[in-house]
């Protein structure tokens, strides 16, 4: 192991959760010295090398890239001291792109002396034994988490699953997913996320969306919706669990409470390690009610603003629970209960008329295109 790591590097032969390393800042460039394969080994980087932005969910971190001999690096630094070195040996070509990282950086030390404050705060409701306390931590917690190391997370579980399914990697049902995501995604005012949806040819009913931005439809969940706009509505619904950062509040709450304050406070680094163990178990990790509701409200939301008819989710939903819920895997995690249907439809109602725009393929043909005979809507 590198000793007093200040900094995470990802590569293609590195972890996937990134290798902690020891970067040092020199006249003419990095050092950067890390473990891969069981031995150190160290990159000089020269200042005409690299690449600078600003990354980290409030835009802390200092993203460093290059090309080394492995292929494409990239370095996350969120040490102050290290920054400020860096800033003062990086020559005048780096200084625009650097000035924007700094800002970034300094307004997020404000938030971080509010975040200790909240931090102690929250320890202190814990104490008192509230049970809600608990949640304010790990919403906290999760806040802290880089959405670029979250991305890491997820694809790592994402390559993993994939690699055992039947990928269908064009045609019309993979045209029309991709459609649909971008529709759904266009409206968005905020949104770091590169969605990738993978259409897996399989009779399972059922749509996941893992943390970072994978999502994976099975053929059998279109096969079984007679409108684009019915399987629009799972993604808007799974959508939403990525955006909101369901996922990740998940593995900060079965991480424990513990690492949660540690997150809180700023020791993410360690965190790296202990996620990577969660890789596979991202895959069996159930969202909370509260999180099913918070996703149907604002898919239903993102539907509308795609200009999405939002009637068909409902209808979708409900019909497949009239189905023998045993084959219909995403009821199973999904359950429909009266009191979802009721409060998605009085979602609907409350919302102004809305014109929807149609897709620009064709359903029927869609669903042909997957062997299932085209069944008119009842
Ligand atoms: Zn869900």
């Amino acid at each position: 192991m590198v000793s007093a790591p200040n900094a995470l590097c990802f590569g293609h032969e590195l972890p996937a959760s990134g290798a902690p390393c020891l970067v040092q800042v020199g006249l003419h460039g990095l050092t950067v010295v890390f473990t891969a394969d069981g031995r150190e080994q160290q990159e000089e980087i020269p200042f005409t090398a690299l690449a600078i932005s600003v990354g980290g969910l409030d835009h802390d971190h200092l993203v460093l890239k290059w090309t080394s001999e492995q292929g494409e690096r990239t370095l996350y630094l969120k040490d102050a001291e290290l920054i400020r070195t860096f800033r003062r040996f990086a020559p005048p070509s780096l200084h625009v792109s650097f000035e924007q990282a700094a800002t970034g950086a300094r307004s997020a030390r404000w938030k971080r002396t509010g975040a200790w404050s909240l931090a102690f705060l929250t320890l202190l409701i814990l104490v008192a034994g509230l049970w809600w306390g608990s949640d304010l931590l790990v919403a906290l917690a999760v806040e802290r988490i880089p959405v670029e190391w979250e991305q890491k997370l997820g694809e790592a579980a994402y390559r993993d699953f994939l690699a055992h399914q039947t990928v269908l990697k064009e045609g019309p049902a993979v045209a029309a997913v991709q459609e649909i995501t971008q529709r759904l995604v266009r409206p968005l005012s905020h949104n770091p996320y590169t969605f990738e949806v993978t259409v897996v040819k399989s009779d399972v009913v059922n749509a996941f969306a893992l943390p970072g931005g994978y999502i994976v439809v099975f053929t059998g969940l279109m096969q079984s919706a007679t409108s684009a706009e019915e399987v629009a509505g799972v993604l808007g619904h799974e959508l939403n669990h990525v955006l909101q950062r369901h996922g990740l509040e998940r593995i900060v709450k079965r991480l424990g409470i513990l690492v949660a304050a540690s997150i809180v406070v700023g020791d993410q680094q360690g965190l790296a390690g202990l996620m990577k163990q969660f890789g596979v178990e991202l895959m069996t990790l159930k969202f909370g009610r509260e999180q099913e509701t918070e996703a149907d409200v604002a898919g239903l939301r993102l539907l509308y603003d795609a200009r999405i008819d939002p009637s068909g989710m409902i209808r979708f939903f409900e019909r497949l629970s009239e189905k023998d819920e045993g084959r219909v895997e995403w009821l199973s995690t999904h359950p429909m209960s009266r009191g979802r249907a009721e409060r998605l439809k009085a979602e609907l109602m409350a919302m102004p008329k809305l014109t929807p725009l149609p897709f620009t393929f064709d359903w029927a043909a869609v669903r042909e295109s997957l062997g299932a005979p085209f069944v008119s809507e009842p």
